[in-house]
């Protein structure tokens, strides 16, 4: 049997904005399988939020077309675009975009159409049970905690059963604490329903943490795509590697291979242990909460900068000799001692 298509593709997807010189986003081929959850992360300004609204229906593309379940819904030369809401998708936006002036039940039922009032009534009550806000459904959203109202935002957009649900910085709005605990929320319930979905963000840790694939855009191009610990341990170039957080070059003197490594893998060996990594000198040393920040300069390349996570390096100065390995793929490397 064949392979099921995919739920949402994008084919050589391009839109420039009018008045623009250069294309928000430029050629795009991405897939969305049933059941994944994808998130869109790269710079401000790098097409993610182009992307989400091209899939919506709220943009247009100038070139390639946009299927969603097999369908092609924008790009079709033989037929109109389909409009938003013919597209079965559930949104959620940054602030929630709730109706202000309506209760918690009546923000949900809004989108619900073709079912007979108890129906709705049923559906109503499990989607708020389902993002725990069972016997808040008199509140107004001005009557809700910022958690609650996105809660209420994703109860509205799954009420319908979308096919897709898309997620436009969801958490943005919302402290640390917070931001994790919703985010870990949403990725059990979209699990459990196995829920497609695209999400934007610009917080790294929310992809980490949330998708179970990443796409890198660059300039309004896919730089990058993989699941969470591919795009983490194994970055396409540097850009992409920086999505992450620090990340270090690293460039076997021997072979020229490159590798990309995570502060938290480094490992500091005193001098003596010659065998084994590379020769630096400490430049700066600075606690971190649980670790050091360490930044070193390597022997065979002084002009980049290691950053190192070490839990113990109290005792390491500005200028301190020693040597420093890294954990993981790297340790395979050949390296000249
Ligand atoms: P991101 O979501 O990654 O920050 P966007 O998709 O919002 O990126 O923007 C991509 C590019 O398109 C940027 O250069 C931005 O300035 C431009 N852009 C976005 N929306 C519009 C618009 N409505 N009109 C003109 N240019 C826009």
């Amino acid at each position: 049997m064949s392979e099921p298509p995919p739920l949402l593709s994008f084919r050589g997807v391009t839109r420039v904005y009018r008045g623009s010189r250069v294309a928000a986003v430029e050629g795009v081929d991405l897939d969305l399988s049933r059941g994944e959850l994808l998130a869109l992360v790269g710079e401000s300004g790098s097409g993610k939020t182009t992307l989400l609204r091209l899939a919506a229906g709220l943009e247009s593309p100038d070139a390639g077309q946009i299927r969603i379940d097999g369908r092609i819904v924008a790009g079709d030369p033989a037929s109109r675009e389909t409009p938003p809401e013919g597209r079965k998708l559930g949104l959620v936006f940054q602030d929630g975009a709730l109706f202000p002036h309506l209760t918690a039940s009546r923000n949900v039922v809004y989108g619900l159409r073709g079912m007979t009032r108890e129906e709705k009534a049923a559906r109503v009550a499990a989607c708020l049970e389902r993002v725990g806000l069972a016997g808040m459904e008199r509140r107004f959203p001005h009557e809700l905690s910022g958690g609650e109202r996105q809660r209420l935002a994703l109860a509205r957009a799954l009420a319908p059963e979308p096919t897709l649900l898309l997620l436009d910085e969801p958490f943005s709005h919302l402290d640390p604490a917070l931001r994790r605990k919703l985010r870990e929320e949403i990725r059990t319930l979209l699990g459990s329903l196995g829920q497609s979905a695209l999400i934007v963000t610009h917080d790294p840790e929310d992809a980490l943490a949330i998708a179970t694939r990443v796409a890198i855009l660059e300039n309004g191009r896919v730089a990058q795509t993989g699941t969470p610990a591919e795009v983490y341990r194994h970055p396409a170039n540097r850009y992409c590697a920086e999505r992450f957080g620090p990340a270090n070059r690293v460039v076997d003197a021997d072979s020229g291979i490159e590798i990309w490594t995570r502060p938290e893998d480094a490992r500091w060996l005193s001098c003596d242990l010659a065998h084994e990594g590379e020769m630096v000198t400490v430049e700066e040393v600075r606690e971190m909460g649980p670790v050091f920040e360490v930044r070193v300069a390597p022997d065979h390349d002084p002009e980049s900068a290691w950053v190192c996570f070490l839990k113990d390096a109290a005792h390491l100065r500005r200028g301190d000799r020693g040597r420093v390995a890294w954990r993981g793929s790297v340790d395979r490397v050949a390296w000249k001692s």
